[in-house]
């Protein structure tokens, strides 16, 4: 992974972004989301939050949507496919600049309105995320009745799990299935 952290972070909002919409606020019965909700989850990011304006999310909810895809895939083609998808929606304009984090590329052209930042910072992301380590290093959360995906950008990346809480719970679960089948009995 790159060392100024360009593609983690674009990684890290695509993560975000499909937990956000379409697990935490996918239900209907959920209160409408706030510019300020927004911004916090994406300031993490290294993104210019205060730039995002209420008109764009919505916007945002759709293209995390499609960003899902990506992680949902069951194989590679399909992941290319989708991240093709997404990467044919944005108009990218590399650039190498300098504001403090030492040299890196920015993808997109400068002026662009905020959600098009996330959408190409998240589009080449998961581009390179797919480049690097094809599906191995993404997808959804594995424990039963979680629909939240995870993204691995870690040296070793055994991850399947979209937090410590599930694979913990998911270890139980299995602890239990073992001492069930070596006992020969069921519950
Ligand atoms: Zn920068
Ligand atoms: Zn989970």
């Amino acid at each position: 992974m790159d060392v100024n952290g360009y593609r983690s972070d674009g990684v890290g909002a695509a993560v975000a972004l499909v937990n956000f919409w379409t697990v935490d606020n996918a239900s209907p019965d959920a209160p409408p989301v706030t510019v300020e909700a927004l911004r916090a989850l994406l300031a993490p990011f290294s993104f210019l939050t205060r730039d995002l304006r209420a008109a764009e999310v919505a916007p945002l909810a759709a293209w995390s949507t499609e960003l899902r895809g990506v992680f949902a895939a069951d194989d590679l083609e399909t992941a290319v496919g989708l991240a093709n998808g997404l990467l044919e929606q944005v108009t990218m304009r590399p650039r190498l600049v300098d504001h403090g984090y030492g040299l890196h590329v920015h993808y997109a052209p400068s002026g662009v309105p905020f959600a098009e930042r996330v959408r190409i910072n998240t589009a080449i992301g998961m581009a390179n995320l797919l480049a690097d380590y094809g599906i191995e290093r993404s997808g959804v959360c594995a424990a039963d009745r979680c629909e939240r995906v995870y993204a691995d950008t870690s040296r070793n990346g055994r991850r399947r799990y979209c937090s410590e809480a599930c694979a913990n719970r998911a270890n139980v679960a299995a602890h239990r299935a073992r001492k069930r089948a070596a006992s020969g009995t069921e519950d």
